[in-house]
């Protein structure tokens, strides 16, 4: 299918935002009037740039306020609309949007509006261009899909058919299914946008809070599916008004647009129905989809990457050293050291470039090793997905990962698993140089159960759809915590099978302050998780790394709102363990370590019964402990 988006979903000038389209491979774009307007290119020059940028322009938007007026208003508004009509054929775009009248002094007369829509249809076949009205979400007597297709069916003229935007429809949580019921030759026009759950006016959320499908809390497939089966073979087409993008690098969200439109198109064509359609040699043209090889399912963490200072890794070794890792290999040509704990590795690093300069902090996660068993598919998933490819400088004999750069720049490798063998990465590794005495020690770690990562305040919608997409995670919803810093928006991503545990957990600061949200100073931290935390907290007090302190309020209110016996309670408190359950089945004990750095914290899990969140009812509490301890 052809892939399209408006110039309002880009930040720029007009010739930035088609040249952001254009180089990310969009076929073709919506001219936004404001846009045009405020270019100095003439019509015919914005037709001959996209041209030249092998772009289609396919919609003219947004003509407002046409309908349902008086006689005088209608005269003088067919006479902007063949203006518009005139450019629109300088501009070569045979398309205009016209939404519902959201006016006060709109009049509530069907009829009325339904033949003023064919007037204007009529008005348009002297330019040779049609008409697609769309129901806004908040018009004033139009609001609804069904009521724009009952007036563009009465009117019945052939230049005048609908355009269907998903968010005026599933913002308002209206059924899409009827899309079906109209002739798919009615459909002029698809525009998509997904939006984050909220309760708030509609045209506040609609003007600030879309996003590209898969980054919010609408069913699209679903929807574009409807519409597919109604007939509809245009472009799919991105409209999304998001604070952010309007921001942003257009290159960047052009390519988080295309990402999101190839998802989308790749879960309509797994759904058995549209494989179907698209097999219809009946009145509809068969749809042709383009499919994604299938994500690989990813067998947890290889490893996890920290670039650390001399004086940081000490810090972290210590931790790792009292959670029973040992420092076992280094690597050959770097500085780097592997430390492992049965199958759980972790690299320190001193050599990284970017250590001291870009990061505020002294240790910081850079890569994240991704277990799979066919990263080759793996690789050409990312590649179509066109998730930027990274080079490793490295020597011959090293080992060559694929990796590719996750949108806050850390580095995603594809670790091949399976028994390692002579490629595998870790024969880049040799027994160490020095060896620090001690030795794995057989404790309750596990595994890293997950990895939580600060994410620049621009990047946050695109990072949770850029590991979704990349490793088939499936997101929860967006929450918001409090820190004393600011408010904190987090959002996990793990595998639905929970076989394969594979959690990643993204946050931002709202407001972008605060040592510990500074957008390249967050805090991350890796999570390991035990089968017996009491045993775990006892052996780092004994190693001389405690646990980071929480307060005794803390296990007041514990005492308060659980059943737990006191003796555990006390013992919580000493170690500085928090709890949380979930009413539909399952705890969690959980202990954090101070920042190592201003920056990077371990945290040591305990999952009990099934326990699928991530504490996030404690997470005030860690942010607190951590400033308190920043402090002193
Ligand atoms: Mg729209
Ligand atoms: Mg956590």
């Amino acid at each position: 299918m052809r892939r399209s988006i408006a110039t309002v979903s880009l930040s720029g000038t007009l010739e930035e935002k088609l040249e952001a389209a254009s180089w990310v491979g969009f076929d073709g774009v919506e001219i936004f009037e404001s846009d045009l307007i405020s270019s100095p290119l003439a019509p015919r020059e914005i037709r001959a740039l996209a041209q030249s940028l092998d772009l289609t322009l396919d919609l003219y938007q947004p003509f407002r306020d046409f309908e349902g007026v008086d006689d005088a208003r209608l005269a003088a508004n067919i006479r902007r609309a063949e203006a518009k009509f005139a450019l629109m054929v300088e501009l070569g775009v045979d398309t205009m949007l016209v939404c519902s009248n959201a006016t006060e002094s709109a009049i509530d007369d069907d009829a009325r509006a339904a033949s003023q829509l064919r007037l204007l249809a009529e008005a348009a076949e002297p330019y040779g261009v049609r008409v697609a009205y769309e129901a806004l979400a908040w018009g004033r007597h139009v609001a609804t899909y069904e009521h724009a297709w009952k007036l563009v069916a009465e009117a019945d003229h052939p230049l005048l058919g609908l355009c269907l935007d998903s968010f005026h429809i599933l913002s308002r949580g209206d059924d899409p299914a009827a899309i079906r019921d109209i002739p798919g030759e009615k459909l002029f026009f698809l525009q998509l946008a997904d939006a984050p759950r909220m309760r708030m006016d509609v045209l506040q959320w609609s003007r600030h809070y879309r996003c590209f499908p898969g980054q919010g809390g609408f069913d699209l497939t679903t929807f574009t599916h409807h519409v597919l089966a109604a007939g509809y073979r245009g472009p799919l087409s991105l409209e999304v008004f998001n604070d952010v993008f309007r921001a942003s690098d257009p290159h960047r969200t052009a390519a988080d647009a295309l990402r999101s439109l190839s998802v989308l198109e790749d879960s309509l064509a797994g759904e058995q129905e549209t494989a179907n359609l698209r097999h219809d040699r009946g009145s509809f043209t068969p749809i042709t989809l383009t499919r994604l090889p299938e994500p690989v399912r990813p067998a947890g963490f290889g490893f996890v990457e920290i670039a650390a200072t001399e004086p940081a890794a000490e810090r972290a070794g210590a931790v790792l050293a009292a959670l029973g890792f040992a420092h076992t290999r280094d690597h050959r040509s770097k500085p780097v050291q592997l430390w492992e704990h049965g199958n759980t590795r972790i690299l320190l690093n001193a050599a990284d470039p970017r250590l001291g300069h870009t990061w505020g902090g002294e240790a910081t996660i850079t890569a994240l090793g991704i277990g799979l068993s066919d990263p080759e598919r793996a690789r050409e998933r990312a590649e179509r997905l066109s998730a930027p490819a990274l080079t490793r400088r490295r020597d011959p004999s090293e080992a060559a990962l694929q990796s590719v750069a996750a949108p806050d720049g850390t580095a995603v490798f594809f670790c091949p698993t399976g028994p390692p063998d002579a490629d595998s990465w870790l024969a880049d590794f040799s027994a160490p140089a020095v060896t620090n005495a001690h030795e794995q020690r057989d404790t309750s770690i596990i595994d890293i159960d997950h990895i939580g990562l600060y994410q620049p305040f621009d990047h946050f919608d695109e990072a949770s759809l850029f590991y979704r997409a990349l490793l088939g995670l499936a997101p929860t919803e967006v929450s918001e915590l409090a820190s004393p810093d600011g408010l904190v928006r987090s959002r996990a991503l793990s595998h639905p099978d929970t076989k394969s545990p594979l959690r990643i957990v993204l946050n931002v600061s709202l407001l972008g302050r605060g040592p510990q949200a500074d957008a390249d100073g967050g805090a991350q931290h890796i999570a390991l998780s035990c089968d017996d935390i009491f045993s775990i907290a006892e052996d780092m007090v004994d190693a001389g790394v405690s646990p980071l302190r929480v307060p005794d309020n803390y296990y007041d209110d514990l005492a308060a709102r659980t059943d737990l016996p006191p003796a555990q309670r006390e013992r919580m408190r000493r170690l500085g363990i928090l709890y949380d359950h979930d009413p539909q089945g399952g705890e969690f004990l959980h202990l954090y370590t101070p920042l190592l750095d201003g920056r990077l914290f371990f945290e040591v899990v305990q999952r009990v019964d099934g326990y699928q969140g991530y504490g996030a009812a404690n997470t005030t509490i860690r942010m607190t402990a951590h400033r308190e301890g920043s402090n002193t």
